[in-house]
């Protein structure tokens, strides 16, 4: 048996969706021409309470696309510092906009308003670099899968509005943020000024990220997409999965946080300091090993010599991430195999 965790991008096409991207309806989506698109990009934005969305293949990609209609070049965007933004898109917002970041910490990426306000500088004249934007992500990932409270999101935008100050969600899982805190998405989408969000995380379609914000700022970002070369032609095709995974998919992600915290308690009754499971509200769980007598990438190759498989993200720090194609056998499995690993990792030195 094979228990495949190392991300939720790692999903198949169920033969269902397979049928839904076999049937259909396709046109050249530069000229505007694909209705399986359009239909995506207006329920979309429909979804967030946003007037337009732009579909894109990649997260990074809608995110940029996000950052780069609010932030002008040698200005600033200030985030989290385990944001995917400034950790994971390879410096993109540099190379590609000219945008300068800094980042301020929160434990477990969970954001204060607070700390975010304490580093930012709006309007800072010709002396010091200003900020025009703020990004949060929601479900932090690094951070484990962490919700962000409404309140401080609420907060951030109450400082943000009256200076002009504009706000950016990487949403790549705001699904699981949405299923576990029972925040609706239209309400996550008044806080922010451009949103990015993911159907080949949890929903699992195998492409597709959109980018939602007003109808000028998704018809610059079009510009822009075809200048890096994302305009994409008969791609109903991948819009079609995007379409099944929004009907079929979401409400489901409640049975991925439920093996997360069985996991995650499993985990936790071997070696209790690797993970406390009140912190596990969605579907990634992160174990720290500190203090464990192998590495993570150790642990991680033994794992996978047992079938399961997982992801070592620092160096005493592992991610496994629950998704569609992971059962309850497939979870039962898992924690048998973590469970001797631990034992072998901590209690018998
Ligand atoms: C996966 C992910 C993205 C986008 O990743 P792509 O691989 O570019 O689609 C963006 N933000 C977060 C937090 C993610 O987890």
């Amino acid at each position: 048996m094979i228990v495949d965790l190392r991300s939720d991008t790692v999903t198949q096409p169920s033969p269902a969706m397979r049928e839904a991207i076999a049937s259909a309806k396709v046109g050249d989506d530069v000229y505007g021409d694909d209705p399986t698109v359009n239909l995506l990009e207006e329920k979309i934005a429909h979804l967030f309470g946003k007037d337009a969305a732009v579909f894109t293949p990649t997260g990074s990609l809608a995110n940029q696309l996000g950052i780069r209609t609010l932030v002008k070049p040698g200005e600033e965007l200030i985030c989290e510092a385990n944001s995917h933004i400034v950790r994971a898109e390879l410096g993109a917002a540099a190379t590609f906009s000219g945008i300068t970041t800094r980042t301020w910490t929160d434990p477990h990426g969970k954001i204060s308003a607070n700390r975010a306000i304490d580093i930012a500088r709006p309007s800072s004249g010709p002396y010091l670099v200003s900020t025009t934007a703020v990004a949060v992500e929601n479900t932090h990932n690094f951070g484990g899968g962490t919700i962000q409270d409404i309140s401080e999101i609420k907060a951030l935008r109450e400082w943000s509005e009256p200076l002009g100050v504009k706000l950016h969600l990487d949403g790549a899982r705001i699904w699981n943020a949405h299923v576990s805190s029972g925040v609706s998405l239209a309400e996550y989408g008044r806080y922010f000024d451009t949103l990015s969000v993911c159907l080949s995380k949890g929903l699992g379609a195998p492409i597709g990220s959109l980018m939602i914000s007003d109808k000028e700022r998704v018809a610059e970002a079009r510009v822009w997409r075809k200048r890096y070369g994302g305009g994409m032609r008969q791609v109903g095709i991948i819009a079609a999965a995007g379409l099944f995974a929004l009907e079929n998919n979401i409400s489901r992600l409640a049975e991925d946080h439920r093996r997360a915290k069985n996991l995650a308690d499993a985990c936790h009754e071997v070696a209790p300091n690797v993970i406390d499971p009140e912190r596990v509200s969605t579907n990634i769980v992160g174990l720290e090993l500190l203090g464990a007598n192998i590495s993570a990438a150790e642990f991680v190759t033994q794992a996978r010599a047992e079938g399961v498989w997982m992801a070592a993200l620092g160096p005493t720090y592992v991610r496994m991430v629950t998704h569609l194609d992971v059962d309850d056998s497939g979870i039962e499995f898992a924690k048998k195999v973590l469970r001797d690993l631990l034992q072998r990792a901590f209690v018998s030195k």
